[in-house]
Parts: structure tokens; sequence; C-alpha cells
């Protein structure tokens, strides 16, 4: 079984699986290193990146993600305003510390190589590392996969059967959403305290809402920052960051009475996508390209629902988790794989479910409005502009917290009755992003990444 752990992760932007995911790659490659006893016989190190990686890494920040993690950082731990200056160092010659241990010459322009056309067959976003000794003889090769939300898998756990068997040790096991539900109803207990319960089997449940209650000040942090960072987002289209006036005209006209409150929840969301595309510090949820839907409508409850507080923060992102797993578990959160559907289309799915869940929804209700929102995400391409996780993303991440709220009351007016079940939906999403063409997974060549990307006539 996953966790809500997994789910959440406190992390640097632009992107889970293209940031996220090459940082951890890299780092438990020179972890290995090090592991095997040979990190000090290492002359040389090359990485290459295949496919999606390659085609959209310049504008996903993949190049520094894979670099910095040699010397053993993680997303959660480096300072992001320390990466760009430590790339300069390295490109003017600097050593490269490797796993933060070890110096070799390293040049970022010559040992990382994209290859923009050519895919690994397992994946979309592959990357294959190697070390070499002084004689040119190699040491250690491995090839990673960057299987979105941040997670990465080595070639060998790729390959290895999915046996589809639930972990013994938790008392919770679930495959789907109709084991869920029904475990739920058998024992009497809400998503949220289903999570939690599998949660205690690892943790303490004192420390589970500690970390809970961190990951949601992170988010909240993330809103907050949004608003303060005037200027653009980086690359090629100098992007205007829109948050920091967008904050101030919508708080005047909310003095004046005039602000439709719905507005709020966009705002957020663009506050902190925005922040996600300029590499700052936000939390993976359960993506980085859609990282402001659930900070968002977390950010909603706590501003314009009565009563809310720390409990109903924690139940509200353990119900987000339990709908987050079951499309991870059935399906996949990655743009690479089945477009913007499973980025954005699953944070909303969560958000809804989750935002439906604190207001007192039924097991029925909360699974009816996860269903809604992915059912209207069904077949939503990944066609970043530039490679960049900024345009459709960060207006799309707000246009989905609204409609995740909304979505939450529209289910809590019915009562959770439905022909499509959520299962029914995560199959379709998985399927039809399957049969969605290449160039709307995140390569950035078809969708509006090419009509942009094209002069006007
Ligand atoms: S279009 Fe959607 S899936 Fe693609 S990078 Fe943007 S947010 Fe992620």
């Amino acid at each position: 079984m996953l966790s809500v752990f997994d789910l959440f992760k406190i992390g640097i932007g632009p992107s889970s699986s293209h940031t996220v995911g090459p940082m951890l790659a890299s780092k438990a490659f020179a972890d290995l290193l090090l592991e095997q006893g040979v990190l000090d016989q290492v002359q040389r190190i090359k990485v290459n990146l295949y496919g999606s990686l390659a085609l959209t890494g310049e504008g996903h920040g993949t190049v520094a993600a894979a670099v910095l993690g040699l010397e053993g950082n993680t997303p959660r731990g480096i300072d992001p305003e320390s990466i760009a200056p430590r790339m300069q160092a390295l490109r003017a010659s600097e050593p490269l510390h490797l796993a933060g241990k070890f110096d070799i010459a390293f040049d970022p322009d010559r040992d990382v190589e994209l290859h923009k056309h050519l895919f690994l067959p397992q994946h979309a976003n592959g990357m294959r590392i190697y070390a070499f000794a002084a004689d040119g003889h190699e040491l250690l090769r491995e090839t990673y996969f960057s299987v979105g939300g941040g997670f990465i898998l080595t070639e060998a756990q790729l390959a290895a059967p999915q046996t589809g068997q639930s972990d013994d040790d938790i008392p919770y096991s679930f495959c789907n959403s109709a084991e869920l539900m029904a475990l739920c109803r058998e024992h009497g207990k809400t998503m949220a305290q289903l999570v939690l319960a599998n949660e205690c089997t690892k943790l303490d449940e004192v420390e589970i809402r500690r970390r809970l209650l961190e990951i949601a000040a992170v988010m909240q942090g993330s809103v907050a920052r949004g608003y303060q960072h005037e200027g653009r987002l980086p690359g090629p289209f100098a992007v205007k960051r829109r948050a920091p006036a967008l904050y101030q005209r919508l708080l005047a006209m909310h003095m004046e009475g005039r602000a439709d409150v719905m507005l709020w929840p966009t705002l957020y969301a663009i506050a902190v996508s925005e922040e996600n595309a300029s590499g700052g510090r936000i939390v993976t949820a359960p993506t980085n390209g859609a990282a402001g839907i659930i900070p968002a409508v977390l950010q909603y409850y706590r501003d314009f629902t009565p009563g809310a507080n720390d409990e109903g923060i924690v139940d509200f992102l353990l119900t987000a988790a339990a709908i987050g797993m079951l499309y991870k578990m059935n399906a996949s959160i990655s743009g690479a794989e089945v477009g913007c559907q499973g980025e954005v289309g699953v944070a909303c799915s969560m958000a809804a479910g989750a935002y439906c869940a604190v207001l007192g929804g039924t097991l029925a209700q909360v699974e009816n409005a996860a269903e809604i929102a992915m059912e209207h995400h069904l077949g939503l391409t990944c066609d970043p502009v530039g490679g960049q996780v900024q345009v459709p993303c960060v207006e799309r991440n707000g246009v989905a917290a609204e409609k995740a709220i909304k979505i939450a009351q529209l289910a809590l007016l019915e009562d959770g009755q439905h022909l499509v079940s959520l299962d029914k939906v995560i199959e379709t999403m998985y399927r039809t992003g399957l049969d969605m063409k290449n160039s709307y997974k995140e390569t950035s060549l078809g969708g509006l990444a090419l009509t942009v990307a094209q002069p006007e006539c």
C-alpha cells in the first residue's frame, strides 16, 4: 500500500516527474556508488536523458536536478535559491561534489546528454547514469524511470511483475475504490480514518498528524509567497507572474464587498503554481504540475469554511491521499504517460473528494465528488508551451481548484447514487491516456505547445 507521505512530498518546482524524480534518481545513483565502495574510483559521470525528460528537460530544470542529485541533494533538503548559482559554478569548472564526498571534474553541458528523439521502450521518462574509472572502464550503470509524482523505479523494478497482492502488515489493504468503500462500511470508518489506521502501522499517530500539519503549513506558505513574488517566470516566454496583482485587486474588491468568493481558490492555485513554475518550495500534490489545486482548496477550507480546524485539515489530506492512491495503483499520475488528466484531473478529483468529506459528506458523496471531478477532465492533454510548467498549467490549476469546490458542493446536494463509479472513471482515464498520441503527453510536440510556438499568419 502507498502512504499519504508518498502522495504529498515537500519539494521543489517545477515538475515532479522532470525535476523531483531525476534528482532522486541521481541521488540514488550516488548512494549506490558509495554503497558499492567504488565512489573514490570514479573519474567521470555521464547522464543520459531520454524521451520526455530530454524534450522538456530544459524547461523543467531536469538537467540541474539530475546534476545536483549527484551531489547528494534531495528535493526536500535543497535550498531552491542555491540551484542557479551552483549550476553556474559547475559550468565555470568547479568540481562536482559526488555524493557530497568526492570531487570529480564535471561539465553539465558535456556530461548530461539529451536524447530528444529516443524514447526508452519501458516509459517516456527514462534516464541512464554511468560511472567510469580513470582507465575508462565502466564502474556502474543504472537506468531509472521517473514514473510521475516524484516516484522513481529502476529498470529491474519496472520490469518486476505486478502481483496485485496487498501488504499483509497493514489492517486495511485495498486495491480499488470498491474495496476501499467496502472496508469503510464494514468497519464503520471514513476514508481518512481508514488511511490513518494504515499509517499507524508505520508511525506514531501524533507524528503522523504533526507531519500532515507540516505539509499543510508548506502548502499555506506557498500560497502566501505566490502573492508576494512579483516579476516574470523563468524561460523564453518571460511569462508575467499574475498572483500579486490579482491578489491586490481581489482584496480591494473584497473590501468593497463585491468580490466573488470563488475567485479566491483560483487565485490561491495560481499563486502556488507560479511558485512551482519558478522552482520554489512547494508540496508535490500529487504532482508538481498540479501542485496548486489541493493547497488552494485547503486554503479555501481554512478561510471560508465555518469551523475549519487542524482536525479537518488532517482529514482533508488523508481523504485526498486515499483517492490519490486509487489513481496511482490503477492508472497513472504522470502527464508523460496519460496526459494532464493524470495530473490536474487527479488533483481535482482528490481535492473534490477531500473537500466533500470535510463538509460532512457521506462515503458515497465523497466517492461521487471524486468521480465527477475526473469524469470532466477525461482526455485532457499535456501540452506545456516551451516545455515550461507555465502555460497552460498555472491557469489550469486555478480553474480546477474552483471546479473541485463546486463539485464537492454538488455531490453534497445529492445522495451519492450515480451511474459511473470512481473505479470505472479511473479505468477510463488510464485507457484514454494509453490511446493518446505521444505529442500530447509532456513532449511539447502538440496542442498549445505547437500552435503558440508558431508565428501568427
Ligand atoms: S499541461 Fe498538465 S500535465 Fe502537462 S505539465 Fe502542465 S500541469 Fe503537468
